[in-house]
């Protein structure tokens, strides 16, 4: 369920007209709802009602500081994969102490952030990146509370590239070898073990591998048990998917009660990772047609709607094939035709849709691009010097602008004339 309809063959996002932000900020522009953001926030916590857990928002999914902020404010913490994205969600005003350091490449000065800010727990990925934190803790003279990150070798049955718990990708620590890590971890000085953690894709429309790494995790908690190690979280990841077209995903609340039954007798605090089943219908990507045109003298004719958004401002189409749902903001019975809609980047990768059915759309017509709050315009570049797209919120009948437009002056910061002969 999401707050974006049609109300006299116009789109609404919640009771702002699409339309009406477009006049006042310009296109592209991602739009977030902020009823769409909360709901989805909030039926994801009452499926873990009674249960102890916290709920950490993946910032990587969508990372502008108001709508981690509005997480924040409802209770949620965040899941951090680099030191920007621990900086963005303390001005957010998350609280450190529920923050979770996930990532298989972390730097000592990344280290040293967290440390500092006095994070929750690091999930580490390998046996140099333990040692590696022990040295900054012991550095700084703290210690640095940490889960490991298990690979439970689980196939989630998702894009090859959002795919991370199969023994094939690079993340974590394999289950085998992971109880020798504890047990090193054990010994040292600096570091303090209080988890287990573990996240085996995204975008997963089936819970049966949800529940499998979960089987496997609690086996190895279980082994840690014997050897007196006991930890006090048990990090899930995300992973939950979303509907981008004819996807069948658990409901957030059949995919807890799948988690609550594995759980019953635990005593851990569950920790949880989602980041698309939150933000991902929340937001659209709103876009003015530049150009159509008509390629002759292939096979068939072959028709093209030029937009102003690109593979720069959303990428998900060129890198995965994704599929994302385009409608026109102003509701439309004509004629349908076969189209590719394509941006102005100059690849041929630089599609949004290929072979799609679309009403007849002209010059100056603004289309929707669904689903695009989620590993939207947090995976944005500014490829071809496209200044990246402006975020707008909206709030019942108001919107706020949370990003401006780049200027051509953001493009070049940073970057100097050489003074070398
Ligand atoms: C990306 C990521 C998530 C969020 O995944 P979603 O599929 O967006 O829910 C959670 N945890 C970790 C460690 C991740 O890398």
């Amino acid at each position: 369920m999401h707050h974006f309809t049609y109300k006299n063959k116009m789109l609404y996002c919640e009771n702002v007209p699409v339309q009406d932000v477009a006049d006042q900020v310009g296109t592209p522009f991602y739009l977030y709802s902020t009823a769409t953001l909360k709901r989805h926030f909030q039926a994801f916590e009452t499926g873990f009602d009674g249960m102890d857990h916290l709920t950490c928002f993946a910032v990587k999914a969508c990372s502008n500081i108001a709508i981690l902020n509005i997480f924040g404010q409802m209770g949620g913490g965040a899941d951090i994969v680099s030191g920007g994205e621990l900086f963005r969600a303390m001005k957010a005003g998350i609280d450190p102490r529920k923050i979770i350091y996930s990532g298989v490449g972390k730097t000592r000065a990344e280290m040293r952030e967290a440390l500092y800010a006095g994070i929750l727990m690091f999930n580490v990925e390998s046996p140099q990146e333990l040692d590696r934190l022990q040295e900054v803790a012991a550095e700084l003279g703290t210690r640095a509370q940490v889960a490991f990150r298990i690979n439970p070798d689980v196939d989630p049955k998702t894009h090859a590239y959002i795919s991370t718990g199969l023994a094939e990708n690079k993340f974590g620590v394999p289950v085998d070898e992971a109880l020798q890590e504890y047990l090193r971890a054990r010994d040292m000085e600096n570091i303090e073990i209080v988890g287990v953690s573990c996240h085996i894709g995204s975008q997963l429309t089936q819970i049966a591998p949800f529940v499998e790494a979960l089987r496997k995790v609690k086996g190895f908690i279980a082994n840690l048990e014997q050897e007196g190690i006991g930890v006090k979280y048990l990090d899930l990841g995300g992973g939950v998917g979303i509907i981008y077209n004819d996807e069948e995903p658990p409901h957030p609340h059949d995919y807890a009660a799948a988690i609550r039954d594995e759980l019953t007798g635990m005593e851990c605090t569950l920790i949880l990772e989602p980041g698309r089943v939150i933000t991902g219908n929340a937001g659209i990507l709103v876009t003015e047609v530049q150009y159509t045109k008509v390629n002759t003298g292939g096979e068939k004719d072959k028709r093209f709607v030029i937009i102003d958004a690109a593979m720069n401002d959303l990428t998900r189409p060129s890198l995965y094939g994704a599929y994302h749902e385009i409608i026109p903001v102003r509701e439309s019975d004509e004629t349908r035709h076969q189209v590719d809609i394509v941006g102005p980047i100059c690849e041929t990768g630089d599609f949004m849709a290929r072979d799609r059915m679309m009403p007849e759309t002209r010059q100056g017509d603004l289309l929707a691009i669904m689903s695009s709050g989620a590993y939207g315009f947090s995976m944005s570049s500014n490829y071809n010097s496209r200044p990246r797209a402006a975020e707008v919120l909206v709030s019942d009948e108001c919107f706020q602008i949370i990003r401006y437009r780049e200027e051509y002056e953001t493009l070049l910061h940073g970057e100097l004339l050489s003074v070398l002969d």
